[in-house]
């Protein structure tokens, strides 16, 4: 059976955009009659709010939102990426780094990236061919990178199409490993979804460019086929950035401790995901109606009008 999975970060309440792509995501499962798995991506150690993975727990669980397996949390068992992390330097495909970040920085500036949101590693620490290691080590206080050949990689995504990336030119040999031993948020969910059989994947955006990442580290663990991709487009604000604080209070948990029910936040949702227009919906009749090939394919803007309207009935 397909299986596809939620996997919230709990760094703070969801907001609109967050639910959005959950539940597009739950009613592309329940559709489709894939399996839902939950799991709670922890590991983003100082980020990461007391109370905030409980929080997202029970917010999913008042829209209707509902798994089959779960919840799994990143940080119950550290083995299984450590174990992927060894494999990798015994091989010879990963690296220590010792760099700093200003190192990194004014490397970047002088040569081509093309990443926004992060910094191009131009591979000052990365042995000239690869030098396979007894294993990896969290001991010593070094990063670990991938050597990531140079040249587009090629995947099609059931939302956006194909796809041509060029991870060298844009983040080069990327971290899987922090200075602190931490799994990197690429290594933990690539032997996540693999363990965790997860073949379907629905998420925002903001991470396609992370996708040939994952495919890179898919067969470098020889971890059989890669999933299926679908990307979505995200929520942003009037000024057209993704959807956030800046935006004013857009947590749904701040909406329902202002009484507005949660049909009408799932109401909301169908309005921007090519169902009627604003009008209250159960998650059950939102997946009834969903429709992939409807979803807009622009970037959905959420409005004082949306707002407005969420607060209309509020009690
Ligand atoms: N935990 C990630 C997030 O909340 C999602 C990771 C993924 O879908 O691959 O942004």
């Amino acid at each position: 059976m397909p299986r596809t999975r939620l996997a919230p970060s709990p760094t703070g309440a969801l907001h609109l955009g967050n639910v959005r792509t959950f539940l597009v995501n739950w009613a592309m499962a329940r559709q489709g009659g894939w399996e839902v798995v939950l799991r709670i991506e922890d590991l983003d150690g100082p980020r990461i709010k007391e109370q905030a993975a409980r929080g997202v727990i029970d917010t999913l669980a008042w829209l209707g939102i509902d798994w089959d397996d779960g919840p799994h949390y990143q940080t119950a068992d550290l083995a299984p990426y450590h174990a992927a992390l060894d494999r990798l330097a015994k091989r010879g495909e990963i690296y220590p780094c010792r760099c700093s970040r200003s190192q990194i920085a004014e490397d970047a500036a002088s040569a081509p990236h093309g990443d926004q949101h992060e910094l191009r590693y131009t591979g000052r620490c990365r042995p000239a061919s690869p030098a396979p290691l007894d294993g990896w080590s969290p001991a010593d206080g070094a990063a670990w990178r991938l050597r990531v050949p140079e040249g587009k990689q090629h995947f099609v995504d059931q939302f956006c199409g194909p796809q041509s990336l060029s991870t060298d030119q844009t983040v080069g040999d990327f971290l899987v490993s922090t200075k602190a031993g931490t799994p990197s948020y690429q290594l933990a969910v690539v032997v996540d979804d693999a363990r965790q059989g997860v073949d379907q994947i629905v998420r925002g955006d903001d991470l396609l460019t992370s996708t040939p990442r994952q495919e890179l580290l898919y067969e470098r663990l020889e971890l059989g086929p890669p999933p299926t991709w679908t990307h979505l487009p995200l929520v942003v604000g009037p000024d057209g950035r993704r959807l956030a604080k800046r935006h004013g209070d857009t947590r749904v948990d701040s909406y329902r401790q202002e009484g507005v029910r949660p049909e009408r936040v799932v109401g909301l949702i169908a309005s921007w995901s090519g169902l009627a227009m604003r009008e209250e919906l159960s998650v059950a009749e939102f997946a009834a109606a969903f429709d992939l090939a409807r979803l807009p394919r622009d970037r959905v803007t959420f409005t004082a009008e949306d707002d407005a309207w969420l607060l209309e009935q509020s009690s």
